[in-house]
């Protein structure tokens, strides 16, 4: 019998995270603070010193706190799965890989850094933690986080996925956490946007404005972020760490590894771990892919800009459609961001990654050609990888070339039925690529 399943033992697993900031042939560009355009760091009063240094250093490996690594155990390792029904019906001599993280209690790779975000917060002392969440992943991911720690949670959750995908809500408060639809009246920066747009959709820049006001009000809380930042890029190379120890159980080494990106953590976390033995010559393609809607990576200048919409974060160097830029609401709510991880754009810079935009009805259309094939309903931000994983598969089909494919899929699609309920009675909509809103947005964008 075909193992299709690849697993680790309790001695196997990682202890520490790799950080790349230790083996970037060049650093990365610093933060600038939204003020003086100075190099800065993370604000103290919204982030717990522990991240804060992590953030900037360039130590290979961080070891994980005894207390974390127990509860990581709950639901790592992760499976690597062989996807040998989906090579069948493909009818293609490429091996397909899946690291699959929907196993983790909330569903997807986000829990990865939601309990080391809410430990080291507690470590400082801190009572509450403020955030915002796109389809709803992060929110539930950081509201268990805090249960499992001890602290409260509140959640600004965009309003187009707050009423798409009620049941998130439902967990998130299962969990103990408080969670409203964003823009709201409980922030200025709430207020100053409904005031002009009563009706507004909401977007991810507008809910981390509302998230990090809540917190820089408050003494007894800090900021969380899901994405983007370096140090929740490196949590999350557990995902990766683990990848290579059960690749190499297999006897292959991937000659493509394909991940979706929002703000770029989950393919970050896959990736990372590989980039040394890329830099020592090794050859191995890397594809990040986005939604045509929101092409961050393949459309956007390289720029210093905002996190937020309200010009309150550090600005970034990175790929961006400009701070102000409200993707159309495609299914894929986590990948609706204007901009993208800092550490994922270095790595474009550098030549050392791709990216690929994709259309929502091309994806659907994938996850359940994959669905169908391995048993899992993909959540929408990782189906924009399976058609790419699915497309090179079917290159290697016609080119007779039997390469080694690892696809990141980063959580289940369980909280998303109504989008795919959507699909299959035919009624999504490719968005175009809105030149002139990003335009308009781009202008918005501090000359640095
Ligand atoms: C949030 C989310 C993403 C997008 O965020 P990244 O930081 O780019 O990983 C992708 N997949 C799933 C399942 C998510 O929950």
């Amino acid at each position: 019998m075909e193992t299709t399943k690849f697993t680790l033992s309790e001695k196997e697993m990682p202890t520490s995270w790799y950080n790349v900031q230790a083996d970037l042939p060049q650093p990365l560009p610093p933060l600038l603070h939204p003020g003086t355009h100075e190099p800065t760091v993370l604000p103290p009063s919204l982030f717990a010193s522990e991240l804060i240094k992590q953030e900037s250093s360039t130590e290979r490996f961080i070891e994980i706190p005894e207390e974390l690594q127990q509860i990581l155990h709950l639901w790592r390792p992760t499976p690597l799965y062989r996807a040998h029904r989906l090579e069948k019906a493909l009818d293609t001599p490429a091996k397909i890989f899946y690291k699959y993280e929907g196993v983790s209690p909330v569903g997807s790779h986000k829990l990865n850094t939601a309990i080391v975000q809410a430990y080291y917060a507690r470590q400082d002392g801190i009572k509450r933690l403020a955030t915002e969440t796109g389809a709803g992943q992060w929110g539930s991911a950081l509201a268990m986080g805090c249960s499992f720690i001890g602290l409260e949670c509140k959640v600004y959750m965009v309003r187009v996925s707050y009423n798409q995908k009620p049941y998130r809500r439902i967990l998130m408060e299962t969990f103990g956490a408080t969670c409203i639809p964003s823009p709201s009246s409980d922030t200025q920066a709430g207020r100053d946007i409904l005031s002009t747009d009563p009706d507004s959709s909401g977007s991810l820049g507008m809910a981390i404005s509302e998230a990090v006001e809540d917190a820089m009000n408050r003494d007894d809380t800090y900021y969380a972020l899901g994405s983007v930042l370096n140090h929740v890029l490196m949590h999350q190379t557990l995902i990766g760490l683990e990848v290579k120890k059960q690749i190499e159980k297999t006897g292959n080494y991937p000659d493509i590894l394909v991940g979706c990106v929002g703000g770029g953590s989950n393919f970050a976390g896959t990736l990372l771990p590989f980039i040394p033995d890329k830099l020592k010559g090794r050859e191995i393609q890397i594809i990040a892919v986005e939604p045509e809607a929101c092409p961050t990576l393949t459309k956007g200048p390289d720029l210093y800009d905002f996190g937020d919409v309200a010009g309150l974060t550090p600005l970034m160097k990175m790929f961006t459609l400009g701070h102000t830029f409200v993707p159309p609401p495609v299914h894929a709510g986590g990948l609706r961001y204007h901009g993208m991880a800092p550490i994922i754009c270095h790595l474009r810079r550098l030549g050392l990654i791709e990216a690929r935009a994709e259309h929502q009805r091309s994806i659907f259309q994938s996850a359940e050609q994959f669905a169908r094939a391995e048993g899992i309903v993909p959540a929408p931000e990782p189906a924009h990888a399976i058609k790419v994983i699915i497309d090179e598969a079917l290159k290697c089909k016609e080119s007779g070339e039997t390469k080694t494919i690892l696809l990141a899929l980063s959580g289940h699609g369980h909280f998303d039925l109504a989008s795919y309920d959507a699909y299959l009675s035919n009624k999504l909509t490719d968005y175009e690529y809105p030149h002139e809103k990003v335009e308009e947005a781009l202008a918005k964008v501090p000359k640095v």
